[in-house]
């Protein structure tokens, strides 16, 4: 398998001024055609650094991709730090420089002589052309047919970046690495935990890559194949990950809840409210931010004080004082009320502890309650002990009661958190992991 190693540079990312969104972008295509990224290295403008860390790449990886460093000002050393590092000149490109004057020409503005410097490449150099902007890339090889290695340099713009990674650079990866029978699938799953899933996937047989991403509360499930066969291969695994983990699973590649649940909503024409006390809106935020949910989306009732509960969603007082604004009842009356005022078909109730303070022995922050009240069948309540700080709460409890109507639309059980050990991840916010298959 083919090694490839990324460089991020500018001392915006070694400060800590951007976020280098670059690498991961990178590492996630070349993970694609099944090519292992083995390091990414950060530095900022400076010769030196620079030198080490393309000395550092080549030595580790047969593929180096490095992003930055390519404008026209002074402290943009990527083309001459990597041509002295080869030993090999730098050699004017009239056809690019052209394409730059022309730039400046249709912008109206004088072109700065620096800017020439963008049309300088290493000796030997292929150029990846920039459609977006004034700094194309390149890619240059280097070392003896037996030890071939590769360069590959692209601005640091994510926005014009991406586009020629995707357009001239994977497709010749791909071709390099004979990598053209590779295929992925990315399924999107919520209520199990990472570990409950590489559990689950580890029993599938079959030659593929998994790998799992934690971006909480959801966690994505990847399979790579390669070789002969991908597709075939792709729909048994895809069979084996339905029929293992079905209930979780509630999309596929960059699905979000909110567009699945939008869309079942609309297939069944069921118009869809809310009555949030703990959440605050967020499920109203979340499933408003799905173009042309008015076609499903009723509206929801944002009913935080106990009065409102009782005056809008006619939640009894009595019940109030009885069993408490976070209980199954109060949630199942508010699912009801919601319904009942919003003209809805169904409707999910949600109040909790979202913390930090507010917990008490018997309801401890993180106690969240749901309801969901319908016209054809009777209100259904759980009581989840969920965990985080108010705002992951706020959060996984929005996802909780998305999720219901998803379920409840399909047919499918209620999630069930600490029974049966398959629990919403506790990730933190980003992680990812790769599991050997
Ligand atoms: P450069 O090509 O070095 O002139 O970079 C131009 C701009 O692209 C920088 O000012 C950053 O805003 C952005 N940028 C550069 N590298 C990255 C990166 N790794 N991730 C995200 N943005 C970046
Ligand atoms: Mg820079």
């Amino acid at each position: 398998m083919i090694q490839a190693a990324i460089i991020s540079t500018g001392d915006e990312l070694t400060t800590g001024r951007t976020t280098d969104t670059n690498a991961g972008f990178i590492a996630d295509r070349l993970l694609e055609l099944g090519i292992d990224v083995v390091a990414v290295l950060t530095v900022g403008d400076r010769p030196e650094h620079l030198r080490w860390a393309w000395s550092e790449a080549l030595r580790l990886a047969r593929v180096v991709i490095a992003t930055g460093g390519l404008g026209p000002t002074a402290d943009d050393l990527t083309t001459e730090t990597v041509a002295a590092l080869l030993g090999r000149n730098l050699v004017h490109d009239e056809q690019v420089a052209e394409r730059i004057r022309e730039l400046f020409r249709l912008f109206n503005r004088p072109m700065p002589e620096n800017n020439m410097k963008q049309a300088a490449f290493p000796e030997g150099a292929v150029i990846v052309p920039n459609g977006l902007g004034t700094a194309p890339g390149y890619r240059v090889a280097v070392g003896s047919p037996d030890d071939r290695r590769h360069l590959v340099v692209l601005p640091g713009v994510p926005r014009e970046m991406k586009p020629m990674l995707t357009d001239a650079v994977l497709p010749w990866l791909a071709e390099l690495t004979g990598a053209a029978r590779v295929g992925h699938r990315t399924f999107q799953t919520f209520g199990i935990s990472e570990s409950g899933l590489d559990e689950i996937v580890a029993g599938i047989p079959g030659e593929g890559r998994w790998s799992f991403r934690a971006n909480f509360p959801e966690v994505s499930v990847r399979v790579v194949v390669r070789g002969d066969d991908v597709d075939r291969r792709l729909d048994a695994f895809g069979r084996e990950v339905y029929a293992r983990l079905g209930q979780y699973v509630y999309g596929e590649g960059d699905a979000t809840m909110e567009r699945v649940v939008g869309d079942l909503l609309a297939a069944r024409r069921v118009a869809v409210g809310f009555a949030e006390s703990c959440t605050g809106g967020l499920v109203a935020h979340r499933l408003t931010n799905v173009p042309g949910c008015s076609s499903y989306y009723r509206g929801a009732v944002n009913a935080y004080a106990n009065e409102v509960k009782e005056r809008v969603l006619g939640v009894p007082a009595d019940l109030l004082a009885a069993r408490g604004a976070v209980s199954e009842e109060v949630a199942g009356a508010m699912a009801e009320g919601a319904r009942r005022v919003l003209g809805a078909d169904i409707a999910v109730g949600v109040t909790g502890v979202a913390g930090p303070d507010g917990g008490t022995a018997e309801k401890p922050v993180g106690t969240v309650c749901f309801g969901l009240a319908a016209a054809y069948a009777p209100t259904v309540t759980r009581r989840y002990r969920l965990w985080g700080n108010r705002e992951w709460v706020k959060l996984l409890s929005s996802q909780i009661a998305l999720d219901w109507v998803r379920r409840h639309l399909l047919g499918v059980p209620l999630l069930e958190i600490g029974r049966g050990g398959a629990a919403p991840a506790p990730a933190p916010a980003k992680s990812e992991s790769v599991a050997p298959g």
